[in-house]
This record gives structure tokens, C-alpha cells and sequence, in this order.
């Protein structure tokens, strides 16, 4: 299968993984945040998959760049700017190799770079980081995902709305990693 159907087909996983779970990812929000990561995620992957659906890609290139403007452009809150810029770095990335550890190296990169966050603070590169680790040695599976996102549990939120909380952001899973995790999973399924 060709690389973009393969990540169109991983885009379907996450988005649908997205909607199933809007309830539960705006619940885990609610514990740290404001309740709307589910509802903010679900608006863009819904207007990604209508992009999607109009458009046809016969490269990597073009396909990251639309999903990245509609997250960015369509996603209220923090996690739009910073899923799309993943996309973009990628998009980016892809011009010089589609290989997977070297598109998401660069997204993290992206995330990194907008969001200044590092690992242990509790945020979406709590999942993103190791994962990417695991790509790079060819190790990435469930279980990796699953430990990435359950150490977010233990972890003082210090970057994002939940840094507001301080210590009472600890022992609850981070919304935006439970996400990364889908995201990461969706990989999995579609054989990218
Ligand atoms: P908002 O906090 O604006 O309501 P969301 O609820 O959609 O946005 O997203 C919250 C998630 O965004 C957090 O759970 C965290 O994973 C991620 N996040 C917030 N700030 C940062 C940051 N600076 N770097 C990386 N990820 C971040
Ligand atoms: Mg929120
Ligand atoms: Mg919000």
C-alpha cells in the first residue's frame, strides 16, 4: 500500500478512536483542565476528514500539510496548535524521507518547539518522546504506549492549563497523552 493511504488509513483509526472516546477524554480533562479535550479533538477530526475527503494525495508532503492547518485552524485550545504543528514538522520532514521514525521525530520536534514543554510535565510528549524513541529502535508496541501514558499518572503537571493545579494535577492521567496514546496506536493498526 502506498505511504499517504497507509496514514490516511492510521488518520481513520485516530479520528474514530477520537469520536468514540470524546466523553472519556473530556472526563480525564475535567480532572486538570476544562473538560474539552475530547469535544475540541473531535471538531478537528471531523473537519480534517471532510479536507480529506474532498482532496486526493499522491504525496506525504501535501496530505500532513492539510491535516495540520485544519488542526491548527479548526481545534480551540492548546492541543490544536500543537497536533498541527506536528503535522507541519512532519510535512516538512517528508520531503527528505517517509520513513516513520525519522516523520515522527520531526513532528515531536514540532510540538517541542511550539509547546517548549519536555518530558515530565505531564503533557502530550510524555507519550510522543518514548514512542518516538521506540520507532527509532524499532521497538514500538502497545505496551510501550501503555506504560508512556500511565507514568503521566505519577507526574506534577508543570506546562498547560493543569500546571495551574500544582500538586493536585498528580494522579490523574494527562488528557493530551491519552490522545498521543490513540495516536500512537492508530500507527500500530494502520502498519505505517
Ligand atoms: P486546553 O488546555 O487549551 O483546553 P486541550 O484540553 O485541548 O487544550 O489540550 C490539553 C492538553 O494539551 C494537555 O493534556 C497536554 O497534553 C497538552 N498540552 C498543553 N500544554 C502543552 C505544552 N506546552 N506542550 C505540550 N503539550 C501541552
Ligand atoms: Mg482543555
Ligand atoms: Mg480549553
Amino acid at each position: 500500500m502506498a505511504q499517504t493511504e497507509k496514514w490516511i488509513k492510521s488518520f481513520e483509526h485516530f479520528s474514530r478512536k477520537i469520536t468514540d472516546e470524546k466523553s472519556f477524554l473530556n472526563e480525564l480533562d475535567s480532572a486538570i483542565g476544562d473538560g474539552d479535550h475530547g469535544s475540541n479533538l473531535t471538531r478537528g477530526v471531523a473537519a480534517v476528514n471532510e479536507k480529506l475527503e474532498q482532496q486526493s494525495y499522491d504525496n506525504l508532503s501535501d496530505l500532513f500539510k492539510d491535516i495540520g492547518m485544519v488542526l491548527v485552524s479548526k481545534v480551540g485550545g492548546a492541543s490544536g496548535p500543537l497536533y498541527g504543528s506536528a503535522f507541519i514538522s512532519m510535512a516538512k520532514q517528508s520531503k527528505e524521507s517517509d520513513d516513520i521514525s525519522s516523520l515522527l521525530s520531526s513532528g515531536l520536534d514540532g510540538i517541542t518547539k511550539r509547546g517548549k514543554a519536555e518530558t515530565g510535565e505531564k503533557t502530550m510528549v510524555d507519550v510522543w518522546a518514548p514512542a518516538v524513541d521506540a520507532l527509532k529502535d524499532g521497538t514500538l508496541d502497545q505496551s510501550v504506549i501503555d506504560s508512556a501514558l500511565e507514568s503521566t499518572k505519577d507526574m506534577k503537571a508543570t506546562k498547560g492549563r493543569a500546571s495551574y493545579l500544582g500538586d493536585r494535577s498528580i494522579g490523574h492521567i494527562d488528557p493530551g497523552a491519552q490522545s498521543s496514546a490513540y495516536f500512537f496506536e492508530s500507527l500500530l493498526e494502520a502498519g505505517v
